[in-house]
């Protein structure tokens, strides 16, 4: 049968336009649909517009810091709408550039709702269109607890949109999100509480870098409440919020943010209409080639549930691409020694196992650890630390993770996720002529284990 499309993407994020540009480069016939906004989550309510935030926020430092330099300002001002407005700007002009992206490869590009109506078909806009293979790549959404009075709290989708910035803010999770917002808030100047159920936020992370954090943002000020749930949420006459929480605590703030995961985008998307299968937790099921139970329809990126990172959805859509069209060149994408930041302030940068995850495992483990005062802030009256630590194995002498929490650490761990990924051992590290002065070369001069 002639199909219209070889290859029907549905979402023009991160992974939608990766794999719809590779499959049309290696010459299918592609067409891709978005119903939202060009270049997905990461571009308009994601990884940019939040990086500018973070930005932004840190200048509130970079400014007390400066007199320490002899530089002297009169009172700094900050002015939300103009940030926002530039922000808004620059996301303007990445959405023109990914249109012209997908347009310049020759990919047909479908604006509005796409819904599947059988294994080969797809309805947009009330036309249909063929296709021998569909790919779902329609992203991920915030997920508030239905809690009385969730309505009355905002999660990142229109935290960017604000149109002022909240006096006070209570920002409740302990993941990426809420720590990266709640450094934004308080860069800005919100009076600013982060809540989270747990007993240290940021689970999964090396137990060191949680505690360095916690102690960092707890210096900078902010609010930390851990052990803490909220069972509901009242407006008040006045237009604030009264929160109240499971232990019967109450709490007053202005906005309550939530950012407490993210759920697969399935709305309305006809998988009824499909064999495909969900996993325990709703993420759409796929095997290690991202072929989902129809074997047309293949699915990638945030709603997989698998690791929900653009870097990581952009390699799927490479592979998913090579794999149809170009199968010589195929290659699985790697999900080991993934580095991630998260940019709080401090930004955190890490990659490999946590020293928790290396001992789990059966590792014979060697901790090197590292906190210092940045040079940077040796003229001034900040007292923050900057971590820095490697887990090594002690048989293999191999380096099994690092972590720093520290200006830059996103930066810096992008350098050694190459050397882990290579199978640096720690004498490779110890080889390795240090950058002087940065904060990076302390990754190279850590000599004795602080525990084994
Ligand atoms: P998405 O980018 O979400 O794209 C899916 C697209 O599909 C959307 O444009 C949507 O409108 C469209 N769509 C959905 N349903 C349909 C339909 N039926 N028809 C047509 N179109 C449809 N990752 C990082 O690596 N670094 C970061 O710093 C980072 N920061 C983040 C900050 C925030 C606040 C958030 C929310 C996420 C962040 N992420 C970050 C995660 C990153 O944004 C996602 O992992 C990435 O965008 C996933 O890409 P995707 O292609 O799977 O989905
Ligand atoms: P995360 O999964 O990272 O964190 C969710 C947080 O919410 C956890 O602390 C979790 O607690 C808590 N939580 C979950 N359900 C509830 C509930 N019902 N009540 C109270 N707390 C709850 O999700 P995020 O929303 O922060 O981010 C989504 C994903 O987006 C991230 O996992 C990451 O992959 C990606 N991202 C990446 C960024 C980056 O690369 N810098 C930045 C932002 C997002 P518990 O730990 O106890 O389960």
């Amino acid at each position: 049968m002639a199909y219209d499309f070889d290859l029907y993407v549905i979402g023009a994020g991160s992974g939608g336009v990766r794999a719809a540009r590779f499959a049309a480069g290696f010459g299918a016939k592609v067409a891709v649909a978005e119903s939202r906004y060009l270049g997905g989550t990461c571009v308009n309510v994601g990884c940019v517009p939040k990086k500018l935030l973070v930005y932004g926020a840190h200048f509130a430092e970079d400014f007390e810091q400066a007199s320490g330099f002899g530089w002297s300002l009169d009172e700094a001002q900050f002015d939300w709408a103009t940030l926002i407005a530039n922000k808004d700007r620059e996301i303007n002009r990445l959405n023109g550039i990914y249109r012209n992206l997908l347009v310049n490869s020759g990919v047909t590009l479908h604006e509005g709702h796409a819904k599947i109506v059988d294994p080969h078909q797809v309805e947009i806009n009330g036309e249909r269109f063929t296709a021998r293979n569909i790919l779902i790549a329609t992203g991920g959404w915030p997920q508030i607890p239905e809690i009385p009075g969730h309505e009355h709290a905002i999660s990142s989708n229109q935290a960017f949109f604000l149109k002022e910035l909240p006096k006070r803010v209570l920002v409740v999770g302990g993941g990426y999100i809420a720590v990266e917002f709640a450094g934004i808030f308080h860069g800005l100047g919100a009076e600013t509480t982060l809540l989270y159920r747990g007993e240290l936020f940021l689970r999964g992370f090396d137990g060191s870098v949680r505690k360095h954090l916690q102690e960092e943002l707890t210096k900078r000020g902010m609010n930390l409440q851990f052990n803490a749930d909220i069972e509901r949420i009242d407006k008040q006459a006045d237009g604030s919020l009264k929160v109240t929480l499971k232990d019967g605590r109450q709490l007053e703030t202005d906005c309550v943010f939530y950012a407490t995961g993210r759920r697969p985008m399935l709305d309305n998307l006809g998988l009824e209409n499909t064999g495909v299968k969900l996993d325990k937790k709703g993420f759409v099921e796929v095997d290690e080639l991202y072929q989902t139970a129809e074997p047309s329809i293949l699915a990638l990126g945030d709603v997989i549930g698998r690791v929900q990172l653009t870097p990581v959805a952009l390699a799927e859509g490479m592979a998913v691409a090579r794999r149809l069209f170009k199968p010589e060149q195929y290659r699985a994408v790697d999900y080991k020694m993934i580095p991630t930041a998260v940019f709080s302030l401090p930004n955190i940068g890490t990659v490999g196992l946590t020293e928790e995850e290396a001992r789990e495992a059966g590792h014979d483990v060697q901790i090197f650890e590292s906190r210092f005062r940045p040079m940077k802030l040796t003229l001034t009256e900040c007292q923050e630390r900057t971590l820095m630590k490697l887990v090594v194995d002690a048989k293999t002498d191999k380096v099994l993770g690092c972590h720093m929490v520290g200006p830059e650490a996103g930066e810096i761990v992008q350098g050694l996720a190459i050397a882990l990924k290579a199978g640096a051992t720690k004498r490779d590290f110890d080889e390795t002529i240090g950058v002087h002065p940065t904060a990076a070369e302390e990754f190279v001069t850590m000599r004795t284990p602080v525990a084994g």
